[in-house]
């Protein structure tokens, strides 16, 4: 048969990580913008933190910035910035802040066909150097099409500042690679889904480097910051070369999202994606034990009652996440998981 494959990747192509990176953003900026206008979007906390230095640096070499100041990833919000920014015309977008603040911008600039710029705090999740977008509508998330970063700008000098449960957070959101790998390859097996063997074995490092590692993960170390962070681009490359956030996200995040639109708040992306993690190494029948060992040593805990969720949301959510994106086959399935089946992968694994 003639030969027909194709894919197209979008890589990053200015990446600055590490201590004091920041006064960069004039480099990445002046590299990618269309015209000398900026648009800056921050919450008060992360303006302050890093986005206030953002806009001295960038007029100080001559951009016009606006800043708009933003709060959760909800639709609500998308639109009000959309309003606020109307007949401003900027060349560039720059998301500087947590994860929800960069799930909003890299949202405006895919739908202004801008480039974008992915201005971190806090290394709590994979989203600050992945195209996908989270928005929320009534508490459920929607996984939206966001422009793929065109520049990082890590300092991990400021994200060291953010809460360490955040940087656990971003850990256990990388070793949840492992058992998106396995339902990826499950897929392709069962599915024929298309697979790809690089973009595996990179997810797959990213999470090792992560779990051989965890012992030097502590609060108030930068280096931790850099180590989780670095991991997180490496899962983001992963993505890019892809082309589908398969192989960082399989039933451990539709257990997630299955969590989410039960109503679950307040508990951080990453956490959920470590109960999902070892309930799908369970179903996978693989060493779950060590990944909650693992988790353990991060400080993340599995147990679902330590977030205030009840046994009964994690059984439901459970059971129907397979339902979530039913194009995403897992390990979950197509139908619901039976309810004694579901009961008993909780409860061994500890999460109920
Ligand atoms: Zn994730």
């Amino acid at each position: 048969m003639e030969f027909q494959k194709f894919r197209t990747m979008h890589f990053p192509r200015d990446v600055y990580i590490g201590h004091d990176v920041l006064f960069k953003v004039k480099d990445a900026v002046s590299n990618n913008s269309k015209n000398d206008k900026v648009l800056i979007i921050t919450g008060s906390t992360t303006y302050e933190l890093a986005g206030t230095k953002v806009k001295d640096l960038l007029e100080g070499i001559g951009y016009d910035v606006t800043v708009v100041k933003t709060g959760d990833a909800t639709y609500e919000n998308l639109s009000k910035v959309s309003e606020e920014i109307c007949g401003i015309s900027p060349g560039i977008v720059l998301g500087v802040g947590g994860g929800t603040k960069i799930d909003i911008s890299k949202k405006i600039a895919f739908d202004l066909s801008l480039p974008f710029i992915s201005v971190p705090t806090a290394p709590s999740h994979d989203g600050i150097a992945s195209p996908r977008a989270s928005i929320k509508r009534e508490g459920v998330s929607y996984s939206e099409e966001g422009a793929m970063p065109i520049g990082i700008i890590a300092d991990t000098s400021i994200m060291i500042k953010a809460p360490y449960r955040y940087l656990a957070a971003g850990a256990a959101d990388v070793i949840s690679n492992i058992s998106a790998i396995k339902d990826w390859r499950l897929s392709n097996r069962l599915k024929g889904e298309e697979f790809s063997s690089s973009a595996a074995a990179i997810s797959e490092y990213s999470a090792q480097e992560i779990i051989g590692n965890v012992l030097l993960i502590r609060e108030y170390s930068e280096s931790s910051v850099w180590l989780v962070t670095k991991n997180i681009l490496a899962s983001g490359t992963a993505m890019a070369i892809a082309g589908t956030s398969r192989p960082g996200s399989g039933s451990e995040h539709l257990f997630t999202h299955a969590l989410e639109s039960a109503g679950v708040d307040d508990v951080l992306h990453g956490e959920m994606c470590a109960m999902g993690t070892v309930i799908s190494m369970y179903l996978h029948d693989d060493n779950w034990q060590i990944i909650r060992e693992k988790l353990e040593n991060l400080g993340v805990s599995i147990r679902a009652k330590d977030y205030g969720i009840t046994d009964e949301t994690v059984i439901h959510a459970l059971r129907t996440a397979h339902s979530i994106r039913p194009e995403r086959y897992t390990i979950l399935g197509e139908s619901d998981m039976s309810y004694d089946a579901a009961v008993k992968a909780l409860e061994i694994t500890g999460v109920i």
